[in-house]
């Protein structure tokens, strides 16, 4: 009987049945043939500081981490990357063998690694983004726009004062618009991203007017419940090339694969309906 340890991985958050992290990292330990286990850890708020550091004594090698715990782990962590510093919550974490947790964000890496296989030759530095919601996500595909040089982003949020937190928080290419004027921002844009939970299944319509989208501008929704948002619908209407919130999903899960399980996976064709089943 072999004694190599089986490496197990969790997403913890509360409540966690909804996550979809389970089926694309259990998709990818299958079609690789690696004899490792992900699954789904509900832990309340409450119970994370005592559980967390027991993980890897159990033989988990790392987690994914969700709604509520993504700020809180940041203070459990042993190390944190600066991205993960910079956009103030972490959703991966890798135990290292000698038990320090490692916190590392992947969000914003997924959004960029998405819209580039979309739209391949996308120029990060050509223009203008427009982006709606001043949330989590938000935090997360600001850094990474200005990661990638994007020269200048329109911001507007419902509640502006948030907006402006994020202006203040990463700099001057940020700047901030009435949530009212929202729709008279997009004549100027390259990229429009919808970072706000509008869309998405239960909740409102983005009701932003769409007017103004010009032809051939990158339009990205993080909403991946419906695929197809209305926004997404009307972008394509109007001749805009799409981008959908599920390939961040399938992106910002590929950096923790590959150190929990030792093999770099696809984001291709297969997978997204995997996921989508
Ligand atoms: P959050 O922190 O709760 O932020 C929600 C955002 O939506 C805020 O900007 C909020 O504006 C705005 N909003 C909510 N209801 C609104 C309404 N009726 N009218 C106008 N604005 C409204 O949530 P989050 O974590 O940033 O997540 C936002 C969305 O991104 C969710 O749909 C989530 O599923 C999705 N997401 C997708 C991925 C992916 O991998 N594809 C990753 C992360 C998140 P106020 O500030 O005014 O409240």
């Amino acid at each position: 009987m072999s004694n190599a340890k089986i490496p197990l991985a969790a997403v913890i958050g509360h409540p966690i049945a909804h996550s979809k992290s389970p089926d694309v990292h259990g998709y990818w330990l299958r079609k690789y043939g690696i004899p490792g286990h992900y699954i789904p850890l509900d832990i309340a708020p409450d119970d994370l500081t005592d559980l967390l550091p027991r993980l890897p004594d159990l033989g988990f090698v790392g987690a994914n981490v969700t709604i509520p715990h993504k700020e809180t782990v940041m203070n459990i962590a042993d190390e944190i990357t600066d991205r993960a510093t910079v956009i103030g919550a972490a959703n991966t974490l890798t135990f290292q063998k000698d038990g320090r947790i490692l916190a590392d964000n992947t969000d914003g890496y997924g959004f960029i690694e998405n819209i580039r296989q979309t739209v391949p030759n996308w120029n990060p530095k050509s223009g203008t983004a427009v982006v709606f919601g001043a949330g989590g996500a938000a935090r997360a595909v600001l850094f990474s726009l200005l990661d990638v040089g994007v020269p200048r982003i329109i911001l507007t949020n419902r509640t502006r004062e948030r907006a402006e937190k994020l202006r203040d928080d990463f700099g001057n290419r940020i700047e901030v618009a009435d949530w009212a004027d929202a729709g008279n921002s997009l004549a100027d844009s390259d990229l429009v991203v919808n970072t706000t939970s509008l869309g998405m299944t239960g909740h409102r319509e983005m009701g932003v007017p769409l007017d103004g989208l010009k032809l051939g501008v990158i339009v990205a929704d993080l909403v991946y419940s419906p695929l197809r948002t209305g926004l997404l619908a009307t972008a394509e209407e109007k001749g805009c090339r799409v981008v959908d919130g599920l390939g961040m999903l399938l992106h910002q899960a590929v950096p923790g694969f590959e150190h929990w399980f030792g093999k770099r996976p696809d984001v291709d064709e297969n997978i997204r309906k995997a996921v989508l089943q």
